[in-house]
């Protein structure tokens, strides 16, 4: 799946989350960002963005891994593609990571990176490669749909 693919996706995704107001019962997000008006709405957004992409920092040839190569090649000899990034444990580090640091990530972008995150981690997870939910087990909890071989063919 590529970069772009996982942005759409990625933005879909904050968009159905705040279409029914998913977000208000998150705890990062004190306020319903749409509710703050159209700047807080466009860090909601990018922050879905930069979450979207962010779980391939594991693959130093991807979007984000070419923008941080040294950090990408690092993580990719620790773990591997499509590992511990990759992961519902790396989803609770990162969510818990934004709650501490809440002072310096305002509540409404981080709440977009985690929509992002998560929203790659599933669609990776329906493709035929697969993702590692319960890294370091190897273990694939979703079959790859018609509807993402699809996808990916184009
Ligand atoms: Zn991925």
């Amino acid at each position: 799946m590529n970069y772009k693919q996982h942005v759409m996706i990625g933005l879909a995704s904050a968009g159905i989350a705040s279409y029914y107001d998913l977000t208000s019962y998150y705890e990062l997000s004190a306020v319903y960002p749409f509710q703050q008006g159209l700047f807080h709405t466009g860090l909601y957004y990018v922050g879905a963005i930069f979450g979207s992409l962010l779980p391939d920092i594991d693959h130093p040839s991807s979007y984000i891994g070419r923008k941080l190569p040294g950090l990408s090649k690092s993580i990719s000899k620790l773990f591997g593609h499509r590992g511990f990034t990759h992961s519902i444990v790396c989803v609770a580090a990162l969510y818990f990571g934004l709650t501490e640091l809440k002072e310096q990530v305002p509540s409404v972008p981080a709440l977009g990176i985690t929509i992002g995150y998560i929203s790659h981690l599933l669609a990776d997870s329906l493709t035929p490669q697969g993702a590692q939910l319960l890294y370091p087990l190897q273990v694939r909890l979703f079959k790859p749909t018609t509807f993402m071989k699809k996808l990916l063919r184009r």
